[in-house]
């Protein structure tokens, strides 16, 4: 048996000789477990995961158990998300500016003593941003001459209720900074999306078409963001 991370659910994984994919929430605590034939990987096991995303959480707070997403305390041992995978936070007292680092599994906050959660924060953001920041140079020189459009501008932001936004008369794009936490397809996602808007103002069948040509699986990163405790907003369904 093995484990994968699925949008901080932890599934469970037995392989067995069997003809279909078998999904299952488990009391007391709605542990997922997947029961798949020999021959389905991991990826597909994780969409097939994404596509119950609803039902899994449906049957977990039948069983009481509420949706991750606590509020942080900003503490050793606790779960902090970077491109999708989970990490835990290592809280190393250190004299000093507080420096944010990142191994395997750890993310590492070097840190005075007497800081407080909301300085830990702050910090932990402030790299969040400048990592987000350092992937979108290249989406965009990948993505401009594919689809021939030009951003004149982009940003970082927070946004209670949207992945993206795009100025289409100014050519400027916004992206929202909580995208760090997802898988990077997902951000890659939400930039492409953004840039259609240059070529397609709304979600019609040509903006699908822009999207399918550009990526064929759009519709799995959409539900996978669409999924998660931020919401969405109508204009990114
Ligand atoms: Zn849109």
């Amino acid at each position: 048996m093995h484990q994968i991370d699925v949008n901080g659910i932890i599934v469970d994984i037995v392989r067995k000789k069997i003809k279909n994919l078998h999904l299952g929430v488990y009391p007391p605590d709605g542990k997922v477990r997947v029961a798949a034939p020999l021959a389905v990987n991991d990826e597909a096991i994780r969409y097939a995961v994404i596509g119950k995303m609803g039902w899994i959480r449906q049957q977990q707070a039948k069983f009481g158990k509420q949706p991750r997403q606590s509020r942080r305390e900003m503490l050793n041992g606790e779960s902090h998300y970077f491109l999708g995978q989970r990490y835990r936070l290592n809280i190393v007292e250190h004299p000093g500016p507080i420096r944010v680092l990142r191994n395997k599994s750890t993310i590492e906050l070097h840190t005075p003593s007497k800081t407080n959660a909301e300085r830990r924060e702050q910090a932990l953001q402030q790299w969040y941003r400048q990592e987000l920041k350092a992937l979108i140079p290249s989406m965009l020189e990948k993505w401009q001459p594919l689809l021939n459009v030009q951003i004149t501008e982009w940003g970082v932001k927070k946004m209670k209720t949207k992945w993206g936004s795009c100025n289409t008369k100014e050519g400027r794009i916004w992206l929202n900074l909580e995208l760090i936490k997802k898988p990077i397809k997902c951000l890659e996602y939400i930039v492409i999306h953004e840039m259609v808007h240059l070529l397609e103002k709304h979600h019609n069948e040509q903006f699908k078409a822009h999207m399918d040509r550009c990526m064929p699986h759009w519709r799995l990163h959409r539900e996978e963001l669409n999924r998660e405790p931020l919401g969405h907003d109508q204009w990114h369904k």
